[in-house]
């Protein structure tokens, strides 16, 4: 007999789906993680119960957290990835010939490990001779860094337990040293249907606007996550994602992508009212 899970987006709203059967349970000191198999999503891993990928659109997010930037960095040699123990982010990562290095700092091995078993096409990307991981936090990874990265990506969980560090000003200012004079910092940034989420995502703006003198959100729509529409804060030094050089746009189409193309490079970045709104 086939069960229902809901994905709770807020406490009273969510994403209800089918599940054929659970086929991984286990508890770190961090979170507990889950993957099902569903007849409309494929594999999904649940982190504390949390939607954070499915297979069947794991790639919306992933090419929407890391070819904006790769893309408006025009030479991104070494590349930082915050969480992503999936590998998804990492899998983009290294699809732009330019990356020479990719570091990934998950707080949790066990991420990794089940990705490794049950998510084995994200996982790969680990086996890439450019690719480092590091299981520690990543709060404290950055904070003797300086001027390392020229892009720093940020996949992190909700803003709850070990990733609440992560929007905070102290992060976001720990990010800007350790990018070089001409770094993008760019990180997942919710969803800006959840009223509850809406004073960070303002946090965020005005922190990120504080330090960097370009900052530019812009949107994804995912089926799955919370109210389907998804926010990402760009903030660059010195390069604006909106005057990308003709050669890079041509680019995109080699990336391979599904949902990212050189017309969604241009149209995220135009922001609904409401949104502009919460950023205001
Ligand atoms: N990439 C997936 C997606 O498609 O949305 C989900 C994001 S990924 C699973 C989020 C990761 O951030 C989790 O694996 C979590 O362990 C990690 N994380 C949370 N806080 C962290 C921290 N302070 N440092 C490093 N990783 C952290």
């Amino acid at each position: 007999m086939n069960s229902w899970h809901t994905d709770y987006h807020s406490p009273n709203r969510g994403l209800s789906f089918e599940i054929n059967e659970s086929q991984y349970r286990e508890s770190s000191p961090y979170q507990t993680i889950e993957i099902v198999q569903t007849p409309e999503f494929g594999k999904v891993m649940l982190l504390d119960g949390v939607l954070m990928l499915t297979e069947k659109d794991e790639f919306v997010y992933h090419e929407m957290l890391c070819h904006p930037s790769l893309l408006t960095h025009p030479q991104p040699e070494k590349v930082l990835i915050i969480g992503g123990g999936d590998c998804g982010t990492l899998k983009r990562v290294l699809q732009h010939p330019a990356v020479r290095k990719a570091v990934q700092v998950e707080i949790d091995e066990m991420v990794s490990r089940v990705a490794k078993t049950f998510f084995p096409q994200l996982y790969e990307a680990s086996q890439d001779p450019r690719a480092e991981l590091r299981f520690e936090d990543g709060i404290a990874y950055l904070k003797d860094k300086a001027s390392e990265f020229d892009v720093i990506l940020v996949d992190s969980t909700d803003p709850v337990g070990p990733a609440e560090g992560l929007f905070r000003m102290s992060f976001l200012a720990d990010c800007h040293k350790a990018l070089k004079a001409d770094g993008i910092l760019c990180l997942q940034s919710e969803s800006p249907w959840i009223d509850a989420l809406q004073p960070i995502i303002r946090q965020v703006h005005l922190d990120l606007s504080s330090l960097f003198p370009i900052v530019k959100p812009y949107t994804a729509a995912i089926q799955t996550y919370q109210a389907g529409l998804w926010l990402f804060q760009m903030a660059s030094k010195q390069f604006s994602p909106l005057l990308l050089e003709p050669e890079r746009l041509e680019a995109i189409s080699r990336l391979d992508c599904r949902y990212y193309n050189s017309g969604i490079h241009t149209a995220a970045f135009c922001l609904p009212e409401f949104v502009q709104q919460i950023l205001r």
